[in-house]
């Protein structure tokens, strides 16, 4: 999960889930609601186990960025860097997939 900073004090991974509809900052008390989250059509917010707000990726970005790396991968030469640039983009994006799952995001159904 990927941490928000809290828009008053700037502090990271502060926003808690409350007994209401809102998140409160426990370092300044700052609320906001899921309203006022600005994050990117391809991020999805989520709750930790401990009550604090973040995001993570949609995992349907995680496994095109994984579709994509293998198609790199196949069309790099051997032993290239960009073969080992692959590797790492395929890495990455199955560590934010990774990351989906643990917080609880369905793995995306395939529709027929
Ligand atoms: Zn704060």
């Amino acid at each position: 999960m990927f941490g928000i900073a809290c828009s008053e004090c700037a502090s990271m991974n502060s926003y808690q889930v409350t007994t209401g509809a809102f998140f409160e900052c426990h370092q300044c008390h700052h609320e906001i609601t899921v309203e006022d989250l600005d994050i990117d059509p391809s991020e999805i917010w989520t709750v930790d186990a401990n009550g604090i707000l973040g995001f993570v990726i949609d995992p349907i970005v995680s496994l095109r960025e994984m579709s994509d790396a293998i198609d790199e991968y196949m069309g790099e030469d051997h032993d290239s860097m960009g073969e080992l640039e692959a590797l790492r983009n395929f890495r990455d994006a199955a560590l934010r997939l990774q990351g989906a799952l643990e917080v609880g995001v369905p793995y995306p159904v395939a529709k027929m």
